[in-house]
């Protein structure tokens, strides 16, 4: 019998992961039984114990603690508010509650349905307390106005954390500082933000040489595993403090729904990032949320057969580059259509000198982004219009490939820079398209 501990509502598995959720009895609007006891939990939860399921069952039964109501499919809830008990007696006004939590909804902008079963899946798959947020950048506000540092090394990564950084500068006046600093600039509280594999090219960094960086000074470790969601990496793994998500990518994964997730080593962090978020009022949406809860039971499906597939892609370029075709099925004319076009590949797949920590931060797959360098700017700008399955567009992690000409919305790439984000089609389907592409802007540039 799976045992979860409820405290308001906190409750505990048996992994020790706190989730933020609501006891069985509040979440079917109830509220606690007329003693004001916890209901008897044991009549009320399945048998069934998270310790001994794999994250693909996990995906799918994690919530099952939160759906005591017939249906199958978790209902849609829209309503931002939630009656009060009837009974005068069980009426406790939110401030009288210790550490700001409750035992029932009561309104969207502290919790709801479906963000909170979300947030049980998450937590079980990321193996920590997670709250979620109305997008990725809104978790990386949040984190930072939690933590309050007052120094922040980051790298090159996705251009909008770096606009949240500012924001944080204006208002604040902390130092930014970049990812490779002198570890002494740091201090207790400081803060690393480590994006890995990193936005826009797919190349990775080791987790464990920053958390031992951050470690060293008594400051913490955020890595940005959105290229990397689980099956791919744990970063708690190799000693990261918070691990954040862009859901809108592959949680999400059909380009259909924004979200942000902060994960935290520290359980005893969640009660005021609650709260926070409470007055941000940065939340997911009744809509988005119940989006999440169905998107992600398909996550490990998805996004193993995309890492897969941006794999084969992958070699199947390099190859043609490096001239090592043999056994990949390229023909001579595939490898002049590639070498016409294509001077470089991008992906942690292709850091040979790094395998040795890399192999076993990224042991599923190193994930489904990855990048190409074109020979001129002109090539880069046409090659999206060639192609039949990749749509043209920004961001990436849905069942869709997607080519984005990066300088579209980042400008601070090389205008030679696509990145390529891939979806679910059919392996040699996509390459085809990608070596036709290339075929037919070659031809059109000779003109
Ligand atoms: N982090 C990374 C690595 C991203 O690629 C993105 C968006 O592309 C974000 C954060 C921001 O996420 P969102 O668009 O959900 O705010």
């Amino acid at each position: 019998m799976e045992q979860f501990l409820f405290s308001n509502n906190l409750c505990t598995n048996r992994l020790g992961i706190e989730l933020t959720v609501m006891s069985p009895s509040a979440i079917n609007g109830n509220g606690p039984d007329k003693s004001g006891q916890q209901p008897a939990l044991e009549e009320e939860l399945p048998n069934l114990s998270l310790e001994d399921v794999e994250p693909a069952t996990l995906a799918i039964h994690a919530d099952d603690v939160l759906n005591s109501i017939e249906d199958v499919a978790p209902p849609i809830h829209v309503s931002t508010t939630f009656r009060y008990p009837k009974d005068p007696d069980l009426l406790k006004p939110f401030h009288e509650e210790h550490d700001g939590r409750y035992e029932q909804h009561i309104y969207s902008r502290h919790t709801t349905h479906s963000s909170t079963r979300l947030e049980a899946i998450l937590a079980s798959l990321l193996r920590a307390p997670c709250l979620t947020y109305s997008s990725g950048l809104s978790a990386l506000h949040a984190l930072l106005t939690f933590l309050n540092p007052k120094a922040i090394a980051i790298g090159d990564g996705y251009h909008g954390s770096h606009g949240v950084l500012d924001l944080h500068k204006r208002l604040t006046g902390c130092k930014i500082l970049p990812l490779d600093c002198k570890p002494e600039d740091l201090g207790e509280g400081d803060l690393i933000c480590l994006e890995t594999p990193v936005n826009p090219t797919g190349n990775a960094f080791s987790i464990q040489h920053y958390a031992d960086v951050a470690h060293s000074r008594a400051a913490y470790l955020s890595v940005d595993s959105t290229f990397a969601p689980p099956p791919l990496q744990d970063p708690f793994r190799w000693g990261a403090d918070v691990v954040m998500h862009s859901g809108t990518k592959y949680i999400g994964g059909h380009s259909d729904m924004l979200c942000g997730i902060l994960a935290v080593k520290r359980k005893e962090w969640l009660p005021r990032m609650l709260e926070d978020r409470l007055y941000l009022g940065s939340v997911m949406g009744g809509l988005e949320g119940w989006l999440g809860v169905r998107s992600i039971r398909t996550l490990e499906l998805r996004v193993k057969r995309q890492s897969e597939t941006a794999m084969q892609i992958v070699d199947a370029l390099e190859s043609a580059l490096s001239g090592h075709t043999v056994g990949t099925g390229l023909s001579q004319g595939d490898v002049e259509a590639v070498r016409a076009v294509v001077v470089e590949v991008k992906h942690a797949s292709l850091q040979a000198s790094d395998m040795s920590w890399l192999r076993k931060q990224m042991p599923n797959g190193y994930g489904p982004v990855f990048s190409i360098v074109t020979k001129t700017s002109d090539l880069a700008r046409r090659l999206p219009s060639k192609l039949q399955l990749f749509h043209h567009a920004t961001s990436l992690g849905g069942v869709e490939s997607l080519i984005e000409w990066r300088t579209m919305t980042d400008s601070t790439v090389e205008k030679t820079l696509m990145r390529v984000s891939i979806g679910i089609e059919d392996s040699r389907d996509l390459l085809n398209d990608l070596l036709q592409g290339f075929r037919a802007v070659a031809e059109e540039i000779k003109k």
